[in-house]
């Protein structure tokens, strides 16, 4: 990933057995462990009387949505929550009808997402393909937005990442967390330059009084980054390419100019950042661990294969599909080194966010 230009790096489409549908129950866990608190914050902030009537749909989106089942399954459970408010609130009479648009760089396997929603389905539902560091939807046409596993996603590298004569330049490394300070800095401004583009397009698409739910992967503050399991991707992806350009297989300049465009943010920068936009109140923000979620720490080969499904295409882009079986070889044998970094109950945390769209006009 190189350069300025912003780019898109889906994640493996179609169903087969390296495909994101097939690798992304470690998200999964995630998505189930914060369903009970978006069905909280459903029941307790979102003010159905205020805006919504059964003569025009409730319309939920959800940004970056991809191909795997984790989508479908997050916009169902919000349509159930939001239906279970209407009776609760008396108005079983006035449940409007739903609208689900799926957001996602228009590389992303929309067909196999759309043939995995149910024929019988009882709501709407539309693709949006697109960057959602802009505008996608109508101002004020959204009640509900929902992103997770998303926005950890930056818009690019920083360039002075590759820049040679940078002090933040990124040498032998194809990610952040086991750099030097100015490389990790360059990250976290690409991250909050992003985040403040994202949240100013989502005040405009969202009606006064809509919510908004965010799973990023993210730290608790003053957690070490270089204990965290993004670490892997520099640990053992990382060290794997320079192997291989030891070999001979990959050049070295091929390894200086790649770097991961991915961010996982601290608590506190989340915090400061979304505090800055008064469009939105913080109704929750908080670090989610594996203690609530369930998941049990994976093998060196699930967790190969959910890297593997997350990362391939944007490897390919630049190093050619060559390489990739090899590398994903020696990938899931280097694992067995830093058997810690597979402990996620301990190191892999998200950020759960939920805002609401303040009665306020930028
Ligand atoms: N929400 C799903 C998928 C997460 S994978 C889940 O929880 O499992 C991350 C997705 O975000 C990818 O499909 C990627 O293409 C998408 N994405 C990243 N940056 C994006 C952007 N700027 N605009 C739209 N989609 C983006």
């Amino acid at each position: 990933m190189e350069g300025e230009e912003t780019k898109a790096f889906p994640m493996k489409g179609g169903d087969g057995p390296y495909s994101y549908a097939k690798n992304s129950h470690y998200q999964k866990t995630f998505v189930d462990a914060v369903k009970a608190m978006i069905d909280e914050a459903i029941a307790d902030k979102l003010d159905i009387k205020h805006f919504s009537t059964t003569s025009s749909p409730f319309r939920i989106a959800d940004f970056g949505c991809s191909v795997g089942p984790n989508s479908l399954n997050s916009m169902k459970n919000i349509v159930e929550a939001i239906e279970i408010k209407y009776h609760s609130e008396g108005l079983s009479l006035k449940i409007p009808e739903f609208q689900l648009f799926f957001n996602d760089h228009s590389s992303n396997d929309f067909n196999t997402l759309f043939a995995s929603f149910p024929p019988d389905r009882p709501y709407f539902i539309a693709g949006v393909p697109g960057s959602f560091h802009g505008r996608l939807f109508p101002k004020a046409s959204l009640h509900f937005v929902h992103s997770s596993y998303s926005l950890n996603w930056l818009s690019k590298v920083p360039k002075e990442v590759f820049d040679k004569n940078s002090s933040a330049w990124n040498k032998g490394k194809i990610h952040y967390p086991t750099s030097k300070i100015e490389v990790v800095e360059a990250y976290s401004t690409q991250f909050v330059r992003d985040m403040e583009s994202f949240l100013l397009a989502r005040a405009q698409e969202l009606v006064f009084g809509g919510l908004m739910t965010l799973i990023i992967p993210g730290l608790a503050d003053g957690f070490p980054i270089s204990k965290s399991f993004t670490t892997m991707l520099d640990l053992v992806v990382g060290s794997c390419l320079m192997d291989m350009t030891k070999m001979g297989l990959v050049s070295e300049d091929k390894v200086d100019s790649f770097n991961f465009p991915i961010y996982n943010p601290y608590l506190q920068e989340m915090e400061k950042l979304i505090a800055r936009n008064k469009s939105f109140s913080i109704v929750r923000l908080e670090v989610v661990d594996r203690g609530q979620g369930n998941a049990s720490t994976p093998s060196v080969e699930a967790a190969t294969m959910g890297l593997r499904a997350v990362t391939e295409e944007i490897i390919k882009e630049h190093f050619g599909s060559e390489i990739i079986d090899e590398l994903f070889d020696r990938v899931s044998k280097k694992m067995k080194e830093f058997p810690h970094l597979l402990d996620i109950s301990k190191n892999a945390t998200q950020i759960f966010v939920v805002l609401k769209r303040e009665d306020y006009d930028p």
